[in-house]
């Protein structure tokens, strides 16, 4: 395996060199989203300076150059998470949009008063309110899987939610708080069983680990770019094809039509149908670069990296008198919430940032989490590929040195 060399990667994102408070910028809000390489914002640059036409627009060379550049990131996504074809994966806004298109469409369409939905008490609001948005039309349960003091789900109390009345099941791969990395396919497996379909929220899996959507044998599955050094403002929806196909458009307008008359409109076909109006051709385009980056890298390179730095920083934190973590499961991603003695987390937010330490602080849209946790908010470091030892090291000092004025 060739040489991680982390000093010439950071070469690559001009947004690292900042500094705070006369410290250097350490950027550990990879979870909240992550910096871009400048590859990725280069080809941002080019679309906007030599290739933008509206996407599927005739037959001018423009529009055509414009629709290419769409066109091939769909198969580079497709490939990437080993979709069955391109038409399975549909671009949204992010994960958010993704998940309100299955709730909206296949949720308004197939649920009935009385059916219930699987989730879980980890889930990010994304995957909380649209099912409650969905209940304002239609009289569904939300059936909550606990977790437990490690911050893993409990899949006997998973198991024994289903009933004849559970008609479809979602949760998050990994918990953008606990780090936790859910067992998606023995999930997806029984469910299945009981003839269920599954949304999984990706957003914080794809950016640290590979996904095989079919392996995982997931129904749909979320992410947004701009967690995984892509551009802001996109976001990707894969759907099996069988269900794609019968669910209705989730929002009107042009492209997803196939002829339009007052008297009544047809559809167009995957993946057109679900992507109204004009897409973000620029940010969709330039996608397909961050994917080549991270593939250029190495996922593998990428997860064993965060996970040393993870190992690095957990180890010193547990030496901290006072330190609380949150989220101690086996194998966990590299995020770590934490709270320091009985001190408000905006509090030791903004010491750090007065140490150039740039961390988040609050609920991470996690409410019903950090109720189940009998706390209000954690402070959180997430690492990405960028991240170096030395930054861990400078971002435990600055912990041993607040620490004391927060007892
Ligand atoms: N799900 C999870 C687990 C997340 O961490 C996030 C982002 N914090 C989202 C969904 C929502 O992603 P976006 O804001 O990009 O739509």
């Amino acid at each position: 395996m060739k040489k991680y060399d982390v000093e010439k990667l950071r070469e690559d994102f001009p947004g690292l060199n900042r500094e705070f408070y006369g410290h250097k910028m350490i950027y550990l809000d990879n979870t909240a989203t992550s910096q871009t390489p400048r590859e990725v914002v280069e080809a941002v640059e080019r679309m906007y300076f030599h290739s933008k036409a509206n996407v599927h627009r005739g037959v001018s060379s423009i529009s055509q150059e414009a629709t290419d550049l769409q066109e091939t990131t769909r198969r580079r996504v497709a490939a990437y998470i080993n979709a069955s074809s391109p038409e399975e994966v549909i671009f949204t806004r992010g994960t958010t949009e993704a998940i309100n298109l299955v709730a909206s469409s296949y949720g308004g369409t197939f649920l009935k008063d009385g059916d219930e939905i699987i989730l879980t008490v980890m889930e990010h609001h994304a995957n909380i309110v649209p099912w409650q948005l969905l209940q304002r039309h239609v009289d569904v349960k939300l059936r909550v899987v606990p977790i437990n003091e490690r911050g893993e789900l409990d899949l006997d109390v998973y198991r024994s939610l289903f009933n004849d009345r559970t008609r479809f099941v979602t949760f998050t791969h990994v918990s953008n708080v606990l780090g936790t990395v859910n067992p998606v396919k023995e999930m997806v497996k029984e469910a299945h069983r009981h003839g269920v379909p599954v949304l999984v929220d990706g957003a914080q899996a794809v950016p640290h680990t590979r996904v095989d959507v079919r392996d995982l044998d997931v129904d749909f599955y979320a992410f947004s770019s701009h967690k995984m050094y892509g551009p802001t403002g996109i976001g990707v929806l894969y759907g099996r094809r069988e269900l794609l196909e019968k669910m209705p458009p989730y929002q009107g307008g042009g492209e997803m039509i196939g002829h339009v008359s007052f008297e009544g409109t047809t559809w167009a076909e995957l993946p057109f149908k679900f992507e109204a109006g004009t897409p973000d051709f620029v940010g969709i385009s330039a996608l397909s670069v961050a994917l080549d980056y991270i593939e250029r890298v190495g996922m593998e390179a990428i997860a064993a990296h965060e996970h040393k730095l993870l190992e690095r920083a957990t180890r010193g934190m547990e030496g901290i008198e006072g330190m609380r973590i949150f989220g101690t499961a086996p194998g966990k991603a590299a995020v770590v919430s934490f709270l320091i003695g009985s001190a408000h987390h905006y509090d030791t937010g903004m010491l750090l940032d007065k140490l150039g330490v740039e961390v988040r602080t609050g609920h991470h849209c996690a409410q019903p989490l950090m109720h189940a946790l009998g706390i209000e908010g954690t402070v959180r470091a997430s690492f990405a590929l960028y991240n170096t030892e030395e930054e861990v090291d400078a971002f435990l000092a600055a912990l041993r040195r607040i620490a004391p004025m927060l007892m």
